[in-house]
């Protein structure tokens, strides 16, 4: 503990002593999982941001049923926000990495020791970066924690829709005659290599409440990363296109730009798959409005493909 203290140049205050014994004891915690994401992000750890993250974490000394529930309410804020903090950190580290390898063109030229002296730093950076990777994909649960702790475990931390285990219901109670749409952004790993993981999360935010405000009466939840379920009801497939359509050409009119670097992003679009439920029950349109979401793919993009009717 004394090594993490002096390797970290913490002093070894008691709060320094009983944060690192927690983080050592007890990893699943929440305060571990604060410290893991941050120094996966390259933060470098300060007493005072250790008091701070105690300060955040930690009920106060409130006596009363009420006053717990108001910090656990405040605890699972600030957990929020550092789960932010964090991403945002990591965020500008996957940046720099990609400067570096953009950069190496220019310096052919160069004489040798150079090179492989940027090559190093390069090699460096990649491996913060799949530190970094795994450091998002903690903030994601982290995240998803945080909504599960306050009874929104059905919703998606990010966007705000339901997430795949919040619309099981409506699936199970959907029919014959409803329409599940698969839709997928295009080419999205493209826009996050080249704008950065913050501005794709901007952007995730934006596609669904575009698609919210488009489906208005309809259900619609975050399926995985970069995919959507649509369950829309009382609607034919014609409808039931039309309306996807709407959806696509009102994202399609977007022209984003990125905040922090000013760059133009472009129109965002999205491939999608549909499908009536037929006898085959809701599993059987869910697998053949994804196998019409891959065609729609493999034809270019940007479409929607309707599956055929049930057999
Ligand atoms: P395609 O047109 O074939 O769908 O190409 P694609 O790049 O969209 O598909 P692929 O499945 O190769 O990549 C999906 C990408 O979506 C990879 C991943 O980085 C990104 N992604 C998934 N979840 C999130 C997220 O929560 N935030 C951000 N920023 N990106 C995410
Ligand atoms: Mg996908
Ligand atoms: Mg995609």
């Amino acid at each position: 503990m004394l090594k993490f203290l002096t390797d970290h140049g913490l002093s070894d205050s008691p709060e320094n002593y009983a944060t690192i014994h927690e983080y050592f004891a007890a990893p699943d915690k929440l305060l571990a999982k604060a410290v893991d994401a941050l120094l996966m992000s390259g933060v470098q750890l300060t007493d005072a941001g250790i008091l701070e993250l105690r300060a955040s974490l930690e009920p106060a000394d409130g006596n009363n049923a009420d006053a717990g529930q108001h910090e656990r309410l405040e605890l699972r804020q600030q957990a929020r926000h550092l789960a932010e903090l964090t991403a945002r950190a990591a965020s500008a580290n996957e940046q720099f990495g990609k400067g570096l390898t953009s950069d190496l063109g220019g310096l052919y030229q160069a004489p040798e020791p150079l090179i492989s002296q940027v090559r190093d730093m390069i090699d460096r950076t990649e491996a913060t970066e799949r530190q970094l990777a795994s450091a998002l994909a903690q903030i994601q649960e982290l995240r998803q924690e945080v909504e599960a702790e306050r009874g929104n475990a059905g919703r998606d931390a990010l966007t705000g829709l339901l997430n795949r285990r919040g619309i099981e219901a409506q699936l199970a109670a959907a029919g014959a005659g409803d329409t599940i749409v698969m839709i997928d952004l295009d080419h999205f790993k493209q826009l996050n290599d080249g704008h950065g993981h913050a501005v794709g999360d901007r952007i995730l935010k934006v596609v669904a409440s575009s698609l919210s405000d488009c489906l208005e009466s309809h259900e619609i939840a975050r399926w995985g990363g970069e995919e959507f379920l649509a369950l829309l009801s009382g609607t034919g497939s014609k409808a039931a296109k039309a309306l996807i359509e709407e959806a696509a050409e009102a994202l399609r009119e977007r022209h984003f730009r990125s905040r922090d670097s000013g760059k133009r992003i472009g129109k965002v679009t999205f491939s999608a798959g549909l499908a009536v439920i037929g006898k085959g029950g809701v599993e059987d349109a869910i697998a053949r409005a994804d196998a019409a979401l891959y065609e729609a793919k493999d034809a270019g993009r940007d479409q929607i493909v309707v599956a055929k009717a049930s057999k």
